[in-house]
């Protein structure tokens, strides 16, 4: 039962990373995944989630994740666009200066799984 579990776990961790550009809600993974179910979607993710393999991006209304590669997006932040949803990771060295400097400025320690929000390039573009 528990081999059953991480194996069921490991193919909805699958989809994540072979799209580590987009973001998914839990409904979306189970329709990509038709032999497995929105319950297992659903205890699958905060368990991934805590091994430090996806990221909740923030939303409006269904919550939605993302591939977080647990190697490389330890040491910085991401910025997420509020309009098409779209997550970037923000170098290591430029995260470690905005942490530097809001800590000088509030005393407070950014976490790493901080996310940012703003406008990319291209809803910057459309909005003008
Ligand atoms: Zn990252
Ligand atoms: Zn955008």
């Amino acid at each position: 039962m528990k081999e059953y579990n991480t194996k069921q776990r490991a193919r909805i961790l699958s989809v994540f990373e072979s799209n580590p550009s987009k973001s998914f809600t839990a409904h979306e993974i189970a329709g990509l995944l038709p032999d497995i179910g929105l319950a297992t979607v659903y205890r699958a993710i905060p368990r991934l989630m805590r091994d430090g393999y996806l990221l909740k991006v923030p939303s409006g209304q269904e919550a939605v994740f993302q591939y977080r590669d647990p190697g490389l997006c330890s040491g910085h932040f991401h910025i997420k666009c509020v309009r098409c949803g779209r997550m970037m990771h923000i170098d290591d060295r430029i995260s470690a200066a905005i942490s530097e400097q809001i800590g000088k400025a509030s005393g407070f320690r950014l976490l790493n799984s901080s996310i940012l929000e703003g406008l990319c390039p291209d809803c910057m573009e459309d909005a003008q």
